[in-house]
């Protein structure tokens, strides 16, 4: 370090040095400042002004600053767009410092810790994930910090950690070296799911630091105690992200009591294309929470009931008994639907608890957050007393966790006045009778007013200066003021203090001693207040553990009469379970369209689907027929199901399945520069890997992105795979405009034919939106062209080329084709060790050249294998192409 440095900057560039990836907020003074190169990104990121402060070089250092009182909009800025930011305050109190004031990094704020209510949206979970990539496996460690909720778990393949990723989508990845080259889309992370990814040094991964952090922090002997034995790869991660957390918070995570290792075979698998083409949480397009699932779901009344919900939304269960437990729950609300409003009115007024409780407990809740606190806490009794009315299995367990917590609402109802001040150095904190002290230098507060009053009167009295007035400013303190037209009345023990143009200001030894005594109570009672409010919170935080666990309850009450209160409004039935793959739904609805859809006019639709001659339906129909928002439905329904839910069916019978697969068009995977096609299979293919004979399975339109021979054939032999038993035999709908495949009907026997009714009107079609038997015997493509606004001349043209083309049918070609069905079981192939490996372009060339027979095709071979290619323009090789397709 360059020694002519003023002790400040060298100071500064050491903490840099300690923080590199971080932007440091140094403050001085009033203002936090930026230097270097922080101070280049940070002006131009939050359009500071750029300026320089002499550091002792010859050139000033860059520098731009930010007032510390309204630091928070700029750092939360600079967190937003993904930044680390190390905050470096001053320690000790300047005006008592010798030398240069003591600064030290006191937290280190990033998208995954930040802690900023302002910041954080009160109906989602702010995620910090680590994950750690082991050998083989992949340790999952996921925190919010602002809640405590820590989750911990590993998984052996790349798509199932994605599936993880899509399922918490944290705003923060910080990872191990290993994990940036494991083949994992890193850039999709970042610039599809905005999540901050960055490796940590390795020492966080350390078997002694990982072991040594987690038995500290949860004050256990063994992981083993902790429910990790099972989970080597997944403590290295949640060691590491404790660690990360210690090093970033800089205090106690007193919030963090509990560690939750899960196995992800707990849950229905949604992998991310399904999760964003169902439109769970947010919708597809214009990615808002409105027109989802979770939109219908969420009549919630806290923010820690949308949380666990959302949770819930993105999480089904698998397990019968589970689901059965949680719509019991809906069956006892709704038998008692005043307890159910009562309920709903009570939980209204609640704050976020689980938020609360972290400030409380990271020393940052002001007395405003406690009166808060309190108010909720006030819900608590009735809310408990209303649980009587209800008797499922979920609210015993509910009721054994909820402790109502009125010590600590009567100490606060004591302590804290009801409409405090935000700040905790002003006073007005404390109320009157909680402290003795407090009462007393209040009372020398007000009594010393009026013994300023006596004072007047008595000087008034004395001296006959009738408009004598005792006053106050902060350069004087007290004075007793006389107007010009008195001043000869003035005694001799008056000492002069200031003389103004029509009156003079004078103190007197009485004034001064009333002084100190009244201006000294203020300093005492705002010093006591806030060490007695200090006192309050920490006796809150003590109480975390009892307070997280009724959050938790609170929040489950708060879900599960949110879902009660849907069930009823929309008219959703109570769903059997079965495990027996029986889909059975009678009058099922989207529960999102029917909602968008304005005068009740959705029109309701049967599904069946089962293991035996019912496992696959095609569905045909023309456009806008209503296809996919029927496919869609049915895997909404069988979701929110097993979610524990209610559905929008008159009846539903729900045979449970571990996964759901859609595949719909691609249009939001365009921006990834793959091809429609490309992508298209490629999902395909991951489907046909993945699936089991117990998942379902939503295809539409596959094949639709090549041309029609291959589209066809592609949709064909996909529908021969997953109908049969012995290979797949996944529970699946169809949607297809190939009305060839609904030959498959009569050639396999769990095939079946669905088309959704349209009426012919003259030129024109009405859609009837009702699912039937049989498939479409037309697509209807011209006049759905008509009827949206398509020219007539090209409608016309349209018509007379379709009539030339359906002569040539290839109709009667596909029927002549046979279906072969293993009899044995087939084991599923593989993937291909990297599937990016396998170009599709060069793999169709190439077979294109194998099978070319005739000569002409065989001098074309030649003649390219003899191109100078490295010698050629752009514009030649495109002439010779040109050449080479005339001879063709
Ligand atoms: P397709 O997949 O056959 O092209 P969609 O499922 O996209 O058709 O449906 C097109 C539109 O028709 C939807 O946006 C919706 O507004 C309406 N629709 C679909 N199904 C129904 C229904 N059952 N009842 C009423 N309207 C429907």
């Amino acid at each position: 370090m360059a020694e002519e440095l003023t002790p400040m900057m060298k100071h500064y560039l050491q903490t840099k040095e300690d923080n590199k990836d971080c932007i440091i907020f140094y403050r001085l003074g009033d203002f936090y400042e930026m230097f270097f190169e922080d101070a280049k990104v940070v002006s131009k990121e939050l359009e500071l002004t750029l300026t320089g402060k002499a550091c002792g070089l010859a050139e000033r250092a860059p520098m731009c600053g930010i007032p510390y009182h309204s630091a928070d909009v700029y750092l939360n800025k600079l967190v937003a767009n993904g930044h680390k930011v190390a905050i470096c305050e001053q320690v000790e109190d300047p005006k008592t410092a010798k030398g240069m004031v003591k600064r030290e990094v006191v937290r280190v704020v990033t998208p995954g810790t930040n802690l900023n209510i302002t910041a954080l949206d009160e109906t989602k979970n702010n995620y910090l994930m680590c994950i750690v990539c082991v050998e083989d496996l992949f340790g999952i460690a996921t925190v919010d910090v602002s809640t405590g909720d820590f989750f911990v778990t590993q998984v052996d393949t790349k798509r199932k950690l994605i599936d993880e990723i899509n399922k918490f989508v944290p705003s923060e990845i910080i990872c191990n070296d290993s994990f940036l080259i494991s083949g994992v889309d890193i850039a999709d992370l970042r610039e599809r799911l905005n999540i901050v990814v960055s490796a940590i040094d390795s020492w966080y991964f350390g078997n002694e630091t990982v072991q040594e952090t987690l038995l500290d922090h949860f004050k256990v002997k063994s992981l083993e105690g902790l429910g990790l034995g099972d989970y080597d790869a997944g403590s290295v991660s949640a060691g590491a992200i404790l660690k990360y957390l210690y090093e970033t918070q800089k205090n106690s995570l007193a919030n963090i009591l509990t560690i939750q290792p899960y196995s992800i075979g707990k849950y229905m698998i949604i992998d991310s294309s399904t999760r964003r083409n169902l439109e769970l949480v947010e919708t597809l397009r214009e990615k808002q929470k409105r027109g989802s699932l979770l939109w219908v779901l969420d009549k919630t009344k806290t923010a820690m009931g949308a949380r666990l919900l959302r949770n819930y939304v993105e999480q089904p269960l698998i397990e019968k008994d589970e689901i059965l437990k949680r719509q019991d729950f809906i069956e006892d609300l709704n038998n008692h639907a005043i307890t159910r409003e009562e309920l709903r009115e009570y939980l209204n007024p609640i704050y976020d608890l689980e938020r609360l409780i972290t400030r409380i407990s990271y020393q940052t809740a002001n007395p405003r957050d406690l009166i808060a606190f309190k108010n909720s806490l006030k819900m608590l009794p009735p809310i408990f007393a209303q649980l009587n009315d209800l008797s499922c299995e979920f609210v015993e367990e509910i009721k054994a966790n909820f402790d109502c917590l009125t010590d600590l609402y009567d100490l606060l109802d004591k302590s804290i006045n009801e409409e405090p001040p935000i700040s905790t150095k002003d006073g007005d904190i404390i109320k009157d009778g909680f402290n003795e002290v407090v009462d007393k230098l209040r009372r020398a507060k007000t009594e010393g007013k009026q013994w300023l009053a006596d004072l007047e009167t008595e000087e008034k009295e004395k001296t006959g200066i009738k408009n004598l007035k005792i006053k106050y400013n902060k350069v004087f303190g007290y004075y007793l003021e006389v107007t010009n037209s008195y001043k000869e009345l003035v005694p001799d023990y008056y000492t002069r203090k200031q003389t103004l143009t029509n009156a003079e200001r004078y103190i007197t030894p009485k004034l001064k001693e009333l002084e100190e005594m009244i201006l000294g109570s203020e300093d005492k009672l705002v010093s006591l207040e806030y060490d007695l409010f200090k006192q309050t919170r920490d006796t809150i935080s003590s109480n975390i553990a009892r307070i997280q666990t009724t959050a938790k309850a609170i929040a489950k009450l708060d879900v599960f009469v949110s879902l009660a209160t849907v069930a009823e409004k929309n008219n959703y039935c109570r769903p059997t379970i079965n495990t027996d793959g029986i889909l059975d739904i009678k009058a099922g609805r989207h529960p999102v369209v029917e909602k968008m859809i304005k005068n009740d006019m959705f029109i309701s639709n049967d599904t069946y689907l089962d293991n035996n001659k019912n496992r696959v339906s095609i569905i045909t129909g023309p456009n806008m027929a209503g296809k996919s928002t029927y496919m869609r439905q049915s895997a909404i329904i069988v979701l929110m199901a097993q979610i524990g839910s209610y559905v929008p069916a008159t009846s539903a019978n729900i045979g449970i399945v571990d996964r759901i697969f859609t595949r719909v068009g691609a249009s939001d995977d365009l921006a990834s520069g793959q091809s429609t096609f490309m992508v298209e299979m490629n999902e395909v293919a991951n489907i046909l890997r993945s699936a089991t004979s117990k998942s379902l399975l939503i295809l539409d339109e596959i094949g639709r992105g090549t041309s029609t021979f291959d589209g066809l054939s592609i949709a064909w032999a996909v529908v021969e795979h997953i109908s049969n038993p012995n290979i797949l035999g996944a529970k699946t709908l169809f949607a297809t405009h190939y009305h060839e495949l609904t030959e498959l009907e009569g050639k396999i026997a769990s095939v079946n034919n669905y088309c959704i009714a349209v009426k012919e009107k003259g030129d024109d079609i009405v859609f009837l939106r009702k699912i039937v038997k049989g498939g479409a015997d037309k697509s209807y493509g011209i006049q759905v062209a008509k009827l949206a606004g398509v020219p007539n001349s090209v409608i016309e043209r349209a018509k007379e080329i379709v009539e030339e083309l359906t002569q040539n049918d290839i109709t009667e070609t596909v029927k002549s084709i046979t279906v072969d069905i293993p009899a044995r079981k087939v084991k599923k192939e593989k993937a291909p060790k990297k599937l990016d490996d396998v170009d599709a372009n060069q793999i169709s060339l190439f077979d294109a050249f194998n099978n070319m027979t005739n000569n002409s095709s065989n001098e074309i071979v030649d003649e390219i294998k003899s191109l100078d290619i490295s010698n050629m323009t752009p514009l030649e090789a495109l002439n010779k192409l040109y050449d080479l397709q005339a001879k063709l």
